[in-house]
């Protein structure tokens, strides 16, 4: 059987505007546009819920059950596909909500982000055009997979994003070139009429120019975990999509398993909760969440520095010696703002949540390498 089920090559967009089109036509669902969850604690008859509107107006919303589908945590890079809600909102308050999150150092890399190093979000020069017989080239402009792996261009994700990081730190360069200059120029432009778009508005022709690239963060493996109805280990939370652990990966991805963790999951912990919900009854409890309008704005520069830190810890390959000083760094952090008393704003929620992940995916990546090392031992 096909294990990809698709609609043209615009599925994430058909898949969201077929899905809000129902929704708004529900009387019984309020879709809060810029809206922000700051803060949730748990009650006696379920969950109370901090939100903040862009008009700058909190609001607390008890319910009986939670869902969480908050997305991936690739803000916590500098070079990631994610855009900028990417920052582990959900991951965050689930973690302080005390769920389990289970391997977030599983992260994928995608080897061949366009790298013009200007723009925060980076896009994606696609599998397909190394499948199409572009070279992958160092700094030298010499092909360099042969070094690497017996499949040369065509292998895995993970492998030439590793490859492609062995190879930086041989020549001292982060210069790294994909180059389909060779083909035939008329079949390029037809064959990737998105990709030359784009890069002819970044001032490039790939039918002539080697296209800059580099590895970048893509997608997030590990998250809150669930079990297959997407019930996380808090008594009515649930959790679905990228910021979930379903255990549907491994440490890497297989392309388009991102619509197992957000469609099977979410369908599954609505019916779910549609069961459950037949036997509550009574009245909802609320929390008081303390809003102190007077406390200062988060101090600039902390995001920046969190992002510094990934990038030298772990990115691609987790660095060994930068962990333990690094996961110090970014503990110190993490205190510094869940300790302090900032005002509650999207800045100080994404910066809170950043540094939150941050410290995870190193604790975690920590843990495993020391793993990895006993278990190489006992061999
Ligand atoms: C460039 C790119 C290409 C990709 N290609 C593919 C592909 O080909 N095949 C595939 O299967 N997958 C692909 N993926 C992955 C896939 O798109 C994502 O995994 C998927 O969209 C995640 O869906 P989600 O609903 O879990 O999260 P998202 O779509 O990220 O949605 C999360 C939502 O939560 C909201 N949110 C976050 N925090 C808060 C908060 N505190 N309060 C309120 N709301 C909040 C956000 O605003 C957002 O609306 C790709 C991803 C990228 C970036």
């Amino acid at each position: 059987m096909n294990r990809i089920f698709h609609h043209a090559d615009t599925t994430g967009s058909e898949i969201e505007t077929t899905l809000l089109r129902n929704v708004q036509k529900l009387d019984n669902v309020e879709i809060l546009e810029n809206a922000i969850m700051c803060d949730a604690k748990k009650t006696k008859t379920g969950f109370s819920i901090l939100v903040l509107t862009d008009d700058g107006t909190y609001t607390t919303y008890n319910c009986r059950y939670a869902v969480f589908a908050t997305g991936g945590i690739g803000r916590v890079y500098e070079y990631t596909t994610n855009s900028a809600i990417a920052t582990g909102d959900g991951i965050t308050t689930a973690y302080e909500l005390g769920a389990e999150i289970k391997n977030l150092s599983y992260i994928q890399f995608h080897p061949t982000g366009f790298n013009n190093k200007h723009t925060r979000e980076t896009f994606l020069i696609s599998e397909s055009v190394r499948g199409e017989g572009a070279y992958l080239k160092n700094c030298n402009g010499e092909r360099f997979m042969q070094n690497y792996d017996d499949r040369l261009e065509l292998a895995p994700r993970d492998v030439v994003s590793h490859a492609i990081m062995a190879e930086a730190k041989k020549t001292g360069s982060d210069k790294f070139y994909l180059d389909i200059t060779h083909k035939d120029p008329e079949f390029v432009k037809n064959r990737f009429p998105m990709i030359n778009e784009k890069l002819l508005e970044a001032g490039y022709d790939m039918t002539k120019d080697m296209i800059p690239i580099f590895p970048c963060h893509h997608y997030l493996m590990g998250g809150i975990n669930v079990d297959t109805y997407a019930r996380t280990n808090i008594d009515r939370l649930y959790a679905c999509g990228e910021c979930s652990h379903t255990g549907v990966h491994g440490n890497n991805r297989l392309a388009s398993n991102s619509l197992l963790e957000a469609l099977v999951f979410s369908r599954r912990a609505a019916g779910d909760i549609n069961e459950k919900i037949k036997s509550d009854n009574g009245e909802l409890e609320t929390y008081d969440f303390k809003i102190d309008n007077d406390a200062p704005h988060i101090p600039h520069g902390i995001r920046t520095e969190v992002r510094d830190i990934m990038q030298r810890a772990y990115f691609v390959i987790p660095d060994k010696e930068a962990l333990p000083p690094d996961l110090k760094e970014v503990t110190k952090l993490k205190n510094f703002l869940c300790d302090g008393n900032f005002k509650i704003d999207r800045d100080y929620v994404e910066a809170k949540s950043l540094t939150t992940v941050a410290y995870i995916v190193l604790k975690d990546a920590i843990e495993k390498l020391d793993a990895k090392e006993k278990t190489e031992e006992n061999k």
